[in-house]
């Protein structure tokens, strides 16, 4: 009878400082954003100023990298404490989806050409124009889904590929010809803080994108699924679901889409 007194006041206890952790992680990471924003706001304004030397230019640069990076990695810890507090909540609205993934593809596709992959799209001609969803959260997911792809791959090909899965249903999928995932290490990857495989790949993450992605996904009504081979690469895809709306008319454009994928020759990834 003791030993489980004991055991549900350990429990109370630990219930009771993730709380307190949440709590001072949340409001420590508002009051950084502020200052933060000031700083890159006024960045900004100087970049759009003009009248700048090249070397200014360049510092002002360096400052709106850095600062932004730090944004994303503040914004990580936020949504990290809001989901352990159990408050996070998706905010609906109209999805477009041809202006949503072209916007998409339009970021990846910048990142994928720096490092010399190839990078296609395949988007199902059957999908609704207009959904509702969460788009903010939504791109939240997909940029982290195919900013890994592209990070852990040197050579070979990111792709996206959009299907309609029933009426009112969606599913992503993210393939890469990268690093791939030890199977002994593929649960961890979703928990929070945790990065796997070689260390110097760790830098730029916070280990806290997969753990955040797959709690957003549940609440929309799916989950993430993985499938990796270490050294030959990598799917993650996830299935949610959507509400299709009433559009004007109009069709997704998939062929404007596909249009916009990079293809590198096998000669050129290598370079
Ligand atoms: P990070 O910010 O470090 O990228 P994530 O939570 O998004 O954090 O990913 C956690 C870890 O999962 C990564 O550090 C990496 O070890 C592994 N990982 C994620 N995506 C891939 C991928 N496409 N290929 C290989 N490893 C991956």
């Amino acid at each position: 009878m003791r030993n489980r007194e004991r055991a549900g006041e350990l429990l109370a206890e630990e219930l009771r400082l993730a709380g307190l952790r949440s709590a001072f992680l949340a409001q420590m990471s508002h009051e950084l954003r502020t200052p933060l924003n000031g700083i890159l706001g006024y960045t900004r304004n100087l970049l759009l100023g003009g009248g700048l030397a090249e070397k200014q230019i360049a510092g002002l640069n360096i400052i709106q990298d850095s600062g932004e990076h730090l944004l994303f990695l503040i914004n990580g810890i936020l949504d990290h404490a809001a989901i352990e507090a159990d408050k996070f909540e998706l905010t609906y609205g109209e999805i477009r989806l041809e202006e949503f993934l072209s916007t998409l593809i339009g970021i990846i596709r910048v990142k994928a050409e720096e490092k010399n992959i190839s990078f296609t799209c395949d988007v199902d001609a059957a999908l609704p124009a207009v959904v509702r969803g969460d788009m903010q959260r939504l791109r939240q997911v997909l940029l982290n889904l195919l900013s890994n792809a592209v990070k852990f791959t040197d050579h070979g090909e990111v792709m996206l590929r959009v299907r309609s899965d029933g009426p009112s249903r969606i599913r992503f999928e993210v393939k890469d010809t990268g690093i791939g995932i030890d199977p002994e290490q593929m649960e961890r990857i979703f928990l929070p803080f945790e990065q796997v495989g070689e260390k110097n790949r760790r830098s730029g993450g916070n280990g806290l994108g997969l753990s955040i992605s797959r709690k957003l996904v549940q609440l929309m009504g799916g989950d993430i699924k993985v499938e990796s081979q270490l050294g030959r690469g990598s799917i993650f895809s996830i299935e949610i679901d959507i509400e299709p709306l009433k559009s004007d008319g109009s069709e997704i454009d998939v062929k404007a889409l596909s249009e916009q994928s990079i293809t590198r020759t096998v000669c050129d990834a290598s370079q």
